[in-house]
């Protein structure tokens, strides 16, 4: 899970867990949460849709949020939803779905906040990695998601700012870290982070500062973490 923010808007990306929580710990403000990007279908990424409204409408939002995301994301995240009863939930917030097409540069939203774009990465499943652009500053953040080594990626993540990319391992449908440098590397980013990493210790030792001899500006991903761009 992660989610942008700028001054007017904040887009929350997966909720595979409970992300308001999170947003919460971060000291996000929940009014400001113009959209949810769903990348796909697995449970890490969606599961906690249901929990995720639940929360927003306990906290007052009384506004429908709007749900963006490829055909199969977002069945996945009505099946979930619709598995529990918000009928007689007063004032429950409606959803407003909206499908991306799964090809490469689709659009995903634009308006005056940010412009959003979506290319098909490499998975077990269908799945979009994504490109953000902030109309304010012009900084751009590009993630993979779950993905093996893809060029697609690498064209959408073209001279971000920041490449957020999964790091979970060797595939199938997933990047090593040195899977990963080589997007940043080819596409330009000017720094990367690592997120998706295995629970158990990971990185450690001298495989960063080996990475950093080809692509200086590599860091693993922490929880909570703000990033700048
Ligand atoms: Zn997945
Ligand atoms: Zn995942």
């Amino acid at each position: 899970m992660l989610a942008v923010e700028n001054r007017e808007s904040v887009l929350v990306i997966d909720c595979g867990g409970d992300v308001v929580h999170r947003l919460l710990a971060c000291g996000v403000d929940l009014d400001k949460i113009t959209g949810l990007i769903v990348t796909h279908e697995h449970p890490d990424h969606v599961a906690g849709f249901p929990l995720m409204m639940e929360r927003l409408w306990l906290g007052g939002r009384r506004d429908h949020l709007d749900v963006y995301g490829i055909a199969p994301a977002l069945s996945q995240a009505r099946r979930i939803h619709d598995a529990f009863d918000t009928s007689s939930w007063p004032q429950y917030p409606g959803i407003n779905w909206h499908e991306v097409p799964l090809a490469e540069d689709s659009l995903v939203l634009e308006d005056s906040a940010w412009e959003v774009r979506a290319s098909p990465g490499k998975h077990t499943v269908p799945i979009t990695a994504l490109r953000f652009e902030d109309r304010y500053g012009g900084g751009v953040l590009a993630y993979s998601c779950d993905t093996s080594y893809s060029e697609a990626v690498v064209r959408l993540a073209s001279e971000a700012d920041i490449l957020v990319h999964e790091a979970t391992g060797q595939g199938p449908g997933h990047s090593s870290a040195d899977d990963a440098t080589k997007v940043a590397i080819e596409s330009g980013a000017k720094r990367l982070v690592l997120v998706h990493l295995p629970p158990e210790p990971y990185l450690e030792g001298e495989e960063i500062p080996k990475l950093q001899e080809t692509f200086s500006e590599i860091e693993k991903g922490v929880e909570r973490g703000r990033y700048s761009f």
